[in-house]
């Protein structure tokens, strides 16, 4: 068996780098606290990257240069995704290599309209983003971010609840002595989304003749802080996540709690082994999507032209007579490893998973050669010359990995960017950090799968031939 058989091993076993990997991962929480929403992970990632020399391609074409092996770039699509690259040695033609996360997560977004009183209370109307189970964000404790766009263009930056001191915002959940007509509901219509509205205030504004006056109360302070009136919400972006950061896990402090992690997760060790990056053979590209937990739609996300025009402004800038096949060819030669989450096995859900053939948690940086529902639908399953190409370079570089399957089959399913990318003629396949409690305000990952993941994408950036 031991010649001929497979196995999956424990990355913690396979590893010499422990304390590597917890260095490691307290950036990684960081990282995590820093960018809970996907505007606020485009900010740190730019700072970061500029801090490394990394130039606004944009500007580079305003100021008609040209770009060289090692030159390094990024672009900021609209302040809510990105994609950065270093320059190959090699042609564009000859395909690049690249990694593809998403930056958006699940959360709770703030109604166009939001601000209303209700027996002596203010609340906001919500409307929930991406897959979630409705329970688990009530009784929590959230933060609000995002932006406002005054009347007169202005735009106002908000955080608040990430402060020690700043107050924090919930959604009440119903007592369990009152709830048992609740509880006999089924769990998909026991919790309304029109029901789920965020408590922001109680105080009454000091004035006789007012009707509201709690709400006028929320409308003064924020009048007061921000000077914004209520018409301006309607040109507002405003996201309540969780307001806890992210915390080590366990006695053994081997995993990390935190909100986000789908798909930052990704996003953070495909970014840092980007950054370790230099002078590659094939042009090495990051891109971090947006959207991608509402089916990567939207002029942000992977559905839409993005990643294709990035590359054909790479190929225009790099090469002196640009044509569109130069990008055809660009693109049908390109490998992207699609990085996103897998949901790992929970023991204490049994029969959710094939347990031959699915994602566990600390056995490394997990394939999925096809995501999808039912019969693959959905799926762009990748081919099996790709996957010996990832096999081969993973292995050479002593990164812990196994392949999984999103869940049993017929249980349920799910997709990535993966098929989008894969319509632009680019060779993909899913790779990414198992997860527990997935889209859960806390969602729980392995520190040694997180480095797996970094050593992983370093290789395939630094080695794939
Ligand atoms: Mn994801
Ligand atoms: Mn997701």
């Amino acid at each position: 068996m031991d010649e001929i058989g497979y196995n999956t091993s424990n990355a913690w076993e396979k590893t010499q780098d422990k304390e590597k990997i917890f260095s490691y991962c307290e950036d990684y929480k960081s990282f995590l606290d820093i960018g809970k929403t996907e505007r606020e992970c485009v900010k740190e990632i730019i700072k970061r990257a500029e801090k490394l020399g990394y130039k606004d391609l944009d500007k580079i074409i305003d100021e008609k240069l040209t770009l060289n092996a090692g030159d390094m770039v990024y672009r900021n699509i609209r302040n809510k995704a990105i994609i950065l690259a270093v320059m190959g040695k090699k042609p564009l033609e000859d395909g690049t290599r690249m990694i593809g996360s998403h930056i958006d997560a699940p959360r709770i977004d703030i109604k166009q309209n939001p601000l209303y009183e209700n027996t002596d209370m203010a609340f906001f109307k919500t409307h929930y983003y991406g897959g979630i189970k409705k329970y688990q964000w009530l009784a929590i404790p959230l933060s609000l971010h995002g932006v406002i766009i005054k009347k007169n263009g202005e735009t106002v930056d908000v955080c608040i609840g990430e402060d020690e001191n700043d107050p924090v915002f919930t959604i009440t959940d119903l007592l369990p002595h009152l709830a048992k007509d609740q509880m006999a509901k089924k769990l998909s219509e026991a919790f309304s989304a029109e029901a789920m509205n965020a408590l922001v205030g109680s105080m009454p504004y000091d004035d006789k003749e007012v009707k509201e006056k709690v709400k006028l109360n929320i409308l003064s302070l924020l009048n007061e802080k921000y000077g914004i009136t209520e018409e301006d919400f309607l040109t507002s972006e405003l996201e309540l996540v969780p307001a806890f950061k992210a915390k080590d896990v366990g006695f053994d402090r081997s995993m990390i709690g935190a909100y986000g992690q789908d798909d930052r997760v990704c996003a953070y060790t495909s970014m840092t082994a980007l950054f370790g990056v230099r002078d590659p053979e094939y042009t090495s590209i990051c891109v971090m999507t947006d959207k991608e937990e509402i089916g990567s739609v939207g002029n942000t996300g992977a559905e839409s032209k993005i990643l294709e025009d990035f590359l054909a402004d790479l190929c225009y800038l790099a090469s002196d007579n640009y044509s569109d096949i130069i990008l055809r060819r660009c693109l049908n030669n390109s490998i992207m490893l699609s990085a996103d989450v897998n949901a790992a096995v929970d023991p204490n859900f049994e029969g959710t998973h094939d347990k031959y053939n699915a994602a566990y948690l600390g056995r490394g940086l997990a394939i999925l050669k096809f995501s999808g529902s039912r019969g693959k639908s959905g799926a762009s399953d990748a081919h099996a010359e790709l996957l010996a190409k990832i096999r081969k370079v993973f292995n050479e570089n002593n990164v812990v990995w196994h392949t999984s399957e999103l869940g049993a089959v017929d249980k349920g399913g799910g997709g990535t960017i993966a098929m989008y990318i894969a319509n632009l003629g680019v060779d993909v396949v899913d790779c990414g950090v198992p997860v527990l409690s997935m889209h859960a305000p806390f969602e729980v990952t392995s520190k040694a799968d997180v480095y797996s993941a970094y050593k992983g994408y370093k290789a395939f950036y630094e080695n794939l031939d």
